[in-house]
């Protein structure tokens, strides 16, 4: 009868969304380890921020601690895609250890740019989250000291540094492409000859998921986000979805958290995905709402990606 039909609604999917290259790479990693030494492996850190991808590799034998000193000696260790300070790979080798990195080729690059930046005798200033494992992984390239951390424009003026006219700085690869501009702006300020990449190092798959947030911005009555609450390019995906006029914009892990209740009068919903979030999520959210609405899917791609990562050679090779 006519009561049961359900509300029509349009549900914009944003293309990019869901895994990177880094991500994708990394889990493979964790796959063909468990293939080539057998269980268990061990990982350092959630090996990408998702509970679901974190609890599958646990299925195949992959145990997640958060310290090295967790581990034994005598069973391989993977670093997660977010990078390690020089200690660990440098701990891991001092125990005779075998070791794989799964850093993502993204931040190994920011990492070399520090690197380099410090042989040349500048001191950096690194745009990032403070306590994110990648922040805390791009400064321990750098003996302790040598990065300093500003997170917002405001930090900029309470920076002290040794020489104002010797200084470069790095970013986070998953920060905000908009609030990143600013505080730059607030660096060159405040130092003239500071020096930096061309743009940020924030990564394609970062800029190409916000851009696909705020195509899709201005159509829709809610955003939905999947990712993991401890994902900073997920959380930046919800900020960049409010500061382009979405008044509910929410973060969900899968479709059991979605909150019916503040999405009963809508009839356009926006979905994307952090780059650490499976596909098979997008899809149970997406079938979730077929139960409660009549969904009408429009797809908004405004952009396309074919990067791969190729995985470290010692996993390319037969056992
Ligand atoms: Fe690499 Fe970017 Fe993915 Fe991070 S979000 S793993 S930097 S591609």
């Amino acid at each position: 009868t006519h009561s049961l039909t359900k509300p029509a609604l349009t549900l914009y999917l944003a293309a990019p969304r869901g895994f990177c290259a880094g991500v994708d790479r990394a889990i493979k990693i964790v796959e063909l380890a468990i293939e080539k030494w057998g269980a268990p492996v061990y990982v350092r850190h959630e090996i990408v921020h998702n509970k679901f991808v974190v609890d599958s590799l646990k299925d195949k034998g992959a145990v997640f601690v958060e310290e090295l000193d967790e581990c034994p000696d005598d069973r391989p260790v993977i670093f997660s895609a977010h990078g390690v300070p020089k200690a660990v790979p440098a701990e891991a080798a001092k125990r005779e250890m075998i070791y794989v990195d799964a850093t993502c080729p993204l931040v190994s690059k920011v990492h070399i740019e520090a690197e380099r930046h410090s042989e040349a005798g500048l001191q950096m200033v690194m745009i990032g989250h403070d306590g994110h494992p990648e922040t805390i992984g791009t400064m321990g390239q750098l003996p302790k000291g040598e990065v300093l951390l500003v997170e917002t424009p405001s930090d900029v003026a309470g920076l002290e540094v040794r020489d104002p006219s010797k200084l470069a700085f790095i970013t986070q690869t998953t920060l905000s492409v908009d609030d990143t501009i600013d505080i730059i702006a607030a660096l060159r300020a405040r130092f003239p000859t500071i020096v930096g990449p061309h743009k940020e190092d924030i990564c394609y798959a970062t800029t190409n998921r916000q851009a696909a947030v705020k195509a899709i911005a201005g159509k829709i009555d809610g955003l939905l986000v999947i990712g993991a609450p401890n994902s900073s390019n997920s959380k930046r995906l919800v900020e960049v979805g409010s500061a382009n006029g979405c008044a509910y914009a929410q973060l969900v892990q899968r479709a059991t958290d979605i909150d019916w209740r503040s999405l009963s009068t809508i009839s356009s919903i926006g979905i994307t995905a952090g780059a650490s979030a499976p596909e098979v999520l997008v899809n149970e959210v997406i079938d979730a709402f077929r139960d409660r609405f009549d969904v009408t899917v429009e797809l908004v791609e405004t952009a396309q990606e074919n990067i791969e990562f190729k995985v470290p050679r010692v996993l390319r090779m037969p056992a």
